[in-house]
């Protein structure tokens, strides 16, 4: 992996203890922090999993391209300014493409879209890298590991907000 991809701010990590995410400050030697929810202590060796780079069936192109249509949607955008938005399921269906009459089942499309983004969230841990790209030299904006957090959280919200919509995937 190339170096100057690595993150300059931190390293995501996950408590294993309560599942919490978590950041790692890289200067730290011992690569260790204490989870600021339940207080346990989590060792970043243990947290992070081993690079797949033989069996993945998907190739990281395929993940940043389907990542970058929902980050890049003005839906998820107007949210991370305002939590409050989207405030009807209008918006909602626009961020997940769907129009007036497709057959398309809404929670379906969340299952899909949240299953993308954790898949990009664990190749960039995997790798050890704060953004997804597609890749050497195949250009693109880089996404940040933070974005894809925060899109889990936005689908969460959605499904919370909408649930006669969406709580078929709760
Ligand atoms: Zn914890």
């Amino acid at each position: 992996m190339n170096a100057s991809t690595r993150t300059p701010e931190g390293w995501p990590g996950k408590c294993p203890t309560c599942g919490h995410e978590l950041w790692i400050e890289p200067s730290l030697p011992s690569r260790d922090a204490t989870c600021p929810r339940c207080g346990s202590l989590v060792w970043l060796s243990q947290s992070v999993p081993e690079p797949e780079t033989t069996t993945k069936p998907i190739t990281v192109k395929e993940l940043y391209e389907t990542a970058a249509v929902y980050v890049n949607r003005p839906e998820f955008r107007r949210w991370q300014d305002n939590p409050e938005e989207p405030r009807d399921w209008s918006g909602a269906a626009a961020f997940f493409g769907i129009v007036k009459g497709d057959r398309i089942d809404p929670a379906e499309r969340v299952g899909e879209v949240r299953n993308a983004v954790k898949n990009a969230m664990d190749w960039c841990k995997a790798q050890e890298v704060a953004f997804l790209t597609k890749g050497s030299g195949q250009g693109g904006t880089p996404i940040h590991i933070r974005d894809l957090a925060e899109m889990l959280d936005f689908l969460q919200s959605l499904a919370l907000r909408f649930p006669n919509h969406l709580d078929k995937s709760i």
